[in-house]
């Protein structure tokens, strides 16, 4: 049932924690954001939700809370049982804060949430994709209009399908997953590479010791072609992978989001080259659109919104 009464919509990621008062339409009536604490555990991570729910709450009479966060979420019990990239572990999200706000609190993954945000106000995709490029990849899959999960909650691990198995380390222990290869820590891990191979390059000097994805991005602003190669390199990656995953669901749309996505053209003319070359039987399937994210940051704090609200009972 949906309410007229707006909900809270929290986003918890590896740097940062985004929040917003939103309604029904999905119109954001009051954001906020946050720091990720550096412990990223439970209890530092609780600590920052239930101050920044307070404020929001100062300003808006709301009837429910979603909460997205990156890592694997148990559903719909709500309990984040492991993160890639934060400390958080078995912390039972739903029930802490359920208690402490006396609110109903919904709680999924952070990816899932936001591509229920791009699927339903943006153009209307009733099956997408959505990856989202930033320090890992994230992936959500919306089928018939509803986040899949599977039965638990964790399926849809879009990010670490394995694209070569002697690849490199992944944040998730393991080799060669596709967030190896097309993140911006892979684009840190290039630059790095580019910045050793040629101390006296664009990329090593604008870095000056502490070469990062940003480093990159920023040499490819200055017309460095070394950079200009990288990023070709990272969109025909993140091609490959999309391409694999089009090959297995038939959706309307891969909808591109994450910090990387603002490079445009830059990540996603690459990407979109490779999507076709590895596309399976095109004649007979045709090409999946790819196109960049409605929403960009603010997806992931909406879509928890929209989830909370579709969850009142
Ligand atoms: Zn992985």
């Amino acid at each position: 049932m949906q309410s007229s009464r707006p909900a809270i919509g929290l986003d918890v990621g590896g740097t940062k924690i985004a929040g917003a008062v939103v309604d029904e339409t999905g119109a954001v009536l009051t954001e906020l954001v946050e720091p990720t604490p550096e412990e990223s555990d439970a209890e530092s991570v609780t600590a920052v939700l239930l101050d920044m729910i307070e404020r929001l709450r100062a300003e808006h009479d709301v009837v429910a809370i979603g909460v997205g966060a990156a890592g694997i979420v148990e559903w719909p019990i709500g309990t984040m049982l492991w993160a890639p990239n934060n400390a958080y572990r078995d912390w039972p999200v739903r029930e802490q804060l359920e208690k402490s706000t006396n609110l109903p609190v919904v709680v999924d993954n952070d990816a899932n949430v936001a591509a229920l945000a791009e699927a339903r106000l943006g153009e209307p995709f009733p099956n997408m994709m959505l990856v989202t490029v930033g320090t890992g990849i994230g992936g959500g899959l919306v089928m018939n209009g509803d986040i899949y999960r599977g039965p638990t909650g964790m399926g849809a691990e879009l990010g670490h399908i394995i694209l070569n198995p002697d690849g490199p380390r992944c944040g998730c222990g393991n080799h060669g997953c596709f967030e190896a290869y097309a993140s911006g820590t892979a684009l840190t891990r290039m630059g790095r590479d580019a910045a050793a191979d040629d101390p006296d390059g664009v990329i090593a000097r604008l870095g000056a010791g502490e070469v990062t994805g940003h480093t990159v991005v920023q040499a490819v602003q200055q017309g460095d072609e070394t950079a200009t190669a990288l990023f070709a390199r990272l969109g025909r990656w993140l091609g490959v992978g999309i391409a694999s995953l089009a090959n297995i669901f038939e959706v309307d749309a891969v909808v591109v989001g994450g910090g990387l996505v603002e490079t445009g053209e830059l990540l996603l003319a690459p990407a979109r080259a490779a999507a076709r070359e590895f596309a399976y039987a095109p004649t007979a399937r045709g090409i999946t659109p790819i196109v960049p994210a409605t929403f960009g940051g603010d997806a992931g704090k909406i879509g928890a919104a929209l989830l909370a609200l579709d969850h009142i009972d």
